[in-house]
């Protein structure tokens, strides 16, 4: 089946085909690691690694990269550093924050099972590449340098425009620009800033002491990893303008025109109380503080529980629901593992051949839903279709043929792990026949050391394992336990 995406430059659905072969170059704007990570984050990153396990799903071999801005994201009211401004408020090295939210980021996807990146670049680690690169556009004369600082010039790219369709000329001078008097046009934008003299993030340049603007380091880093085409660039909605907008005018202004990117693929918001979760607006709930609240594979279906790129409002009745919903998914998983054990090895009998085509016809549908622009609430639909059908099939069968339980139990386990579910531990926790088992081995070795007479070390398995939850009866009858 073929996979189509929703390109946002040409803004409708396109068949994806990869400008080599199977192989897949694929670039998404990273966090800027001066705080914690929100679920509005999440809710972009856990979109692109499902995108990502689908492609590898399809076949393709997928080269993601995923950059760490540590440097130039400015804020939108006193155009300060973010990372400076919050490393002089806490008066620590900006790197000694970036380390260490850029570590908690990272945990925090590990803890909501997002596959890393193969590469997460620094910006701080290309400033070399970014000053060569902004001489190339000097030279080329795409931008110009006053007092320090170096400018792109909208006006001598054309094409401006081409991803958010929106026309320089046509805005109003200052509306949605940063407003500096050495600008030439308004509409242009930094590529190298000059910095204050006590500034804490600065670096030498050919233009003096500065930092890189937000928009060239994304650009660059795609470059240099990725080659002077991508075939996919991500990030959420906001990032349209300016900030991807920029990267194609930078990339193809180095590049001589050539198309930077084919498939622009954006996420809608996350929000709370219907406006967007941010950082800015102090509506936020962080990963760490949502884990406390619900379930990693629980906060995962709820944010696939919608279509990446529409807007999803995060609620507890929401999540809740996608827990009780989690739950029903992994009974029957149980129920499944349970049947295999009592199954049989014969002929299907007519009910089992029923089955059977359910679940193929429900993979297919399952399949068809992802490959239309990653329809996870449709495929997520199939899925739960799936475990009904298989719970009334398990109600009404006393044994089943082996076969046949291994064939659904894998088709199940296989679609829900190309949505990142069905991770979960418990797969592998121990039966509970060993469980029973240790412990009745313990209350032997205990029984033992009080007939011998150490009654230190019996007594201090008997606390052990009601820490454990085990609780030990001493009876006329030996001894008997029991959890708590
Ligand atoms: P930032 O750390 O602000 O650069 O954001 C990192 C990524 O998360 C960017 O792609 C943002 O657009 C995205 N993002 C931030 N807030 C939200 C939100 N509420 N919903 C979806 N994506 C978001
Ligand atoms: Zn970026």
């Amino acid at each position: 089946m073929v996979l189509r995406v929703f390109n946002t430059i040409d803004g409708k659905l396109e068949e994806f085909r990869p400008l080599l072969d199977t192989h897949v170059g694929m670039y998404v704007c990273g966090p800027t690691v001066y705080d914690w990570t929100h679920m509005g984050h999440a809710r972009t990153y856990l979109a692109f690694d499902v995108i990502v396990r689908w492609l590898k799903f399809k076949g393709f071999s997928v080269f993601y990269v995923q950059n760490i801005t540590d440097v130039g994201h400015l804020t939108e009211d006193s155009a300060e550093d973010k990372i400076a401004k919050k490393a002089k408020e806490k008066r620590i090295e900006p790197m000694q924050l970036v380390e260490f939210y850029m570590r908690e980021y990272l945990k925090d996807l590990d803890l909501l099972g997002v596959e890393r990146p193969d590469i997460s670049p620094r910006a701080t680690g290309h400033l070399i590449e970014i000053i060569e690169a902004v001489e190339s556009l000097i030279k080329k004369e795409y931008a110009y340098e006053v007092n320090g600082n170096v400018f792109f010039d909208v006006s001598k790219f054309e094409d401006y425009g081409m991803l958010s369709k929106i026309k320089p000329k046509a805005m109003l001078a200052g509306s949605r620009f940063e407003i500096h008097p050495d600008k030439r046009n308004p509409q242009d934008f930094a590529l190298w800033k000059k910095a204050e003299k006590n500034a804490l993030l600065k670096w030498w340049s050919p233009w003096g002491y500065g930092f890189p603007g937000w928009h060239i380091e994304c650009a660059i880093m795609g470059l240099k990893y990725l080659g002077s085409q991508l075939d996919i660039h991500g990030g959420a909605r906001d990032l349209v303008f300016p900030h991807h907008e920029n990267e194609i005018a930078q990339c193809e202004a180095l590049t001589g025109k050539k198309p930077f990117v084919k498939y622009w693929l954006h996420t809608g918001f996350l929000t709370i109380s219907g406006e967007k979760m941010a950082k800015s607006l102090g509506n936020y709930v962080t990963v760490r503080e949502a884990l406390e609240k619900y379930e990693a594979e629980a906060i995962r279906l709820f944010v696939l529980s919608a279509h990446y790129r529409s807007e999803i409002n995060f609620t507890d009745k929401r999540l809740r629901a996608a827990e009780a919903g989690l739950r029903r998914l992994y009974n029957t998983i149980s129920s499944l593992e349970e049947a295999m054990e009592h199954s049989v090895k014969r002929k299907l009998t007519e009910a089992e051949k029923k089955i059977k085509k359910k679940v193929e016809k429900l993979e297919f549908e399952f399949v068809e839903a992802m490959d239309e622009d990653f329809n996870t609430p449709q495929a997520i639909a199939t899925l739960f279709e799936l475990s009904r059908e298989i719970n009334r099939f398990l109600g009404e069968q006393k044994q089943a043929s082996i076969e046949l339980l291994k064939e659904i139990y894998e088709a199940l386990l296989e679609k829900g792990k190309v949505l990142g579910l069905f991770q979960r531990e418990r797969i592998k926790k121990p039966s509970e026949k060993l469980v029973n088992d240790l412990v009745k081995l313990l209350v032997e070795l205990r029984e033992n050391l009080r007939r011998k007479g150490d009654f230190e070390l019996s007594d201090g398995i008997r606390a052990k394992l009601r820490e454990s939850g085990v609780v030990l009866e001493d009876t006329s009858e030996g001894c008997k336990w029991k959890l708590t």
